[in-house]
């Protein structure tokens, strides 16, 4: 089996990916990396990390992206900056330029270090937030842009790409890991794991996903 890089953010979607991968290829081709770029809680990366090490993972890379505050600025990084979406707005403000970009360039450069040429990342364009860096004509182009950058045939999987969120709880149920997602991952922009603050944007897209799912369960079943 082929090994893989996960670009892995310790949220609900790049560990759904991670234990997709893991199922898929098993746990001793599933290498993880992860970037420490200024998000507003640390906490996220520490729980990435401690994910990777709990599961097993083949290696864990974490990477300090530590200059991106000092080129963008964003609510996402800002943490004294309220997260609002602006009346009329191509992106809400948690929008990070070049994210998406910078990390899977970065992750092949990396990979292809450690003779790794399939990618994984957990956008998706279903439950589309606005961010053009998740659209699926994006990913395409960028897996263009480093094969050519680097002279190498990589492969980008994101097999969130179509999935709305309650497609991923389902996902994560099939996987045998629907609890683990739920209760340890952070996709709360208040930086509250698991179920999270309840109120946030990310917050509220995550639980509407899983209500639609589990209502979507046979009633016996719940
Ligand atoms: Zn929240």
């Amino acid at each position: 089996m082929k090994p893989v890089l996960v670009v892995f953010s310790g949220g609900q979607d790049s560990t759904t990916c991670l234990m997709q991968a893991i199922a898929e290829r098993g746990i001793e081709n599933v290498h993880t990396l992860t970037f420490a770029y200024g998000q507003r809680h640390a906490l996220e990366v520490e729980l990435a990390e401690a994910i990777a090490k709990e599961l097993g993972v083949a290696s864990h890379k974490t990477l300090a992206v530590d200059w991106y505050r000092d080129i963008t600025s964003n609510a996402l990084m800002d943490t004294t900056t309220p997260i609002t979406r602006e009346e009329g707005a191509s992106t809400p403000n948690t929008f990070v330029e070049g994210r998406n970009a910078l990390f899977l360039l970065t992750a092949a450069i990396y990979a292809k270090s450690k003779g790794i040429l399939d990618l994984v990342i957990g956008v998706s364009e279903a439950d589309f937030s606005g961010y053009p860096d998740c659209r699926e004509v994006f990913v395409r182009s960028m897996n263009e842009t480093i094969n050519l950058a680097m002279d190498c045939t990589f492969t980008i999987h994101a097999p969130l790409q179509h999935l709305t969120k309650a497609d991923e709880w389902a996902l994560a149920d099939r996987l045998g890991c629907l609890d683990f997602i739920r209760t340890r991952t952070l996709t709360c922009y208040e930086g509250i794991p698991g179920d999270g603050c309840g109120k946030c944007p990310a917050c509220h897209l995550r639980a509407a996903g899983l209500r639609a799912y589990l209502a979507s369960k046979a009633p016996t079943e719940n």
